[in-house]
C-alpha cells in the first residue's frame, strides 16, 4: 500500500495539491508547517489501522454500507523540546489515493 502511495506522489509531484501545508504542533508551543508533499517524501509516514466507518454517501436504498478508513501519520522531533509530535494527515488514505488517482494525465500526452 505504502509503495503505490508514494508512485502516485511521484507521478503528481508537481501538484499544487500537494502544496498544502500540514502543521505540526507541539505541548511546547512549537509549531511548523511543511507541504502534504514534504509530509510523505520521507517515506517515514506510518499507515494506521483502517477504521471501518458508517459512509457519508448512504442513499436510500444503501443500508449500514461502511467504508474503510485510514489514517496516515508522520512523527516528527519537536527541535526546542526533544518531544515526538505527530501529526495526523487531513486525508485518509483511501481518500488521498482517490484524488492522486482523478488528477489529469500529464499535460506532455497532449504535445
Ligand atoms: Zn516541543
Amino acid at each position: 500500500m505504502k509503495e503505490i502511495l508514494v508512485s502516485l506522489l511521484q507521478k503528481n509531484r508537481k501538484n499544487n495539491f500537494l502544496k498544502n501545508k500540514v502543521e505540526f504542533r507541539c505541548k511546547c508551543g512549537y509549531s511548523n508547517k511543511i507541504s502534504y508533499l514534504d509530509f510523505f517524501s520521507g517515506g517515514d509516514f506510518r499507515i494506521g489501522q483502517p477504521i471501518p466507518t458508517l459512509s457519508p454517501f448512504i442513499s436510500e436504498s444503501v443500508y449500514d454500507e461502511t467504508i474503510n478508513v485510514t489514517p496516515l501519520y508522520l512523527s516528527r522531533k519537536c527541535p526546542v523540546c526533544g518531544e515526538e509530535i505527530t501529526a495526523v494527515f487531513p486525508l485518509s488514505l483511501e481518500n488521498l489515493i482517490s484524488i492522486l488517482q482523478s488528477q489529469p494525465p500529464d499535460p506532455q500526452m497532449y504535445g
